[in-house]
């Protein structure tokens, strides 16, 4: 199992089996949610995901988009939208362990941040990454 929690502790998740995809997203929305220059994110089947502790609260942030946040502390926990049914998308650094995440690309970078400096060779997609 891999777990992850908020601030507080009191809303947390958990997972089994791998992430479907691990990467950054230097999308406006993403940024503004999380008060981040950018937010990194892994894709988990809801399937193999359940939230433990307390549910969070969902902020509809764009149609057929939730955003789900603990009510206690208000740390972004996680982003569900209809066109990616079936799966959930975990803020990264809720992990327990965040130092074993190992984003693989970038999206969104056409709305990266100027001064935001970025040393690695991954691959980046201007838009969605099926865009
Ligand atoms: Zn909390
Ligand atoms: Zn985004």
């Amino acid at each position: 199992m891999t777990k992850g929690h908020c601030l507080c502790g009191a809303t947390s998740w958990e997972y089994s089996g791998e992430p479907t995809w691990a990467c950054y997203c230097h999308c406006d929305d993403c940024r503004r949610n999380c008060s981040a220059p950018v937010v990194a994110f892994i894709g988990v089947l809801l399937d193999h995901f359940e939230w433990t502790g307390d549910t969070p609260k969902v902020y509809h942030s764009s149609k057929g988009v939730e955003r789900h946040f603990c009510e206690t502390c208000g740390t972004p926990m996680a982003f569900q939208a209809e066109h990616y049914a079936g799966e959930i998308h975990l803020y990264a650094t809720s992990l327990e362990h965040p130092q074993e995440f190992e984003p693989k690309f970038h999206v969104h970078t056409g709305e990266k941040l100027d001064w935001l400096h970025l040393r690695d060779d991954l691959p980046r997609y201007t838009g969605s990454k099926t865009d």
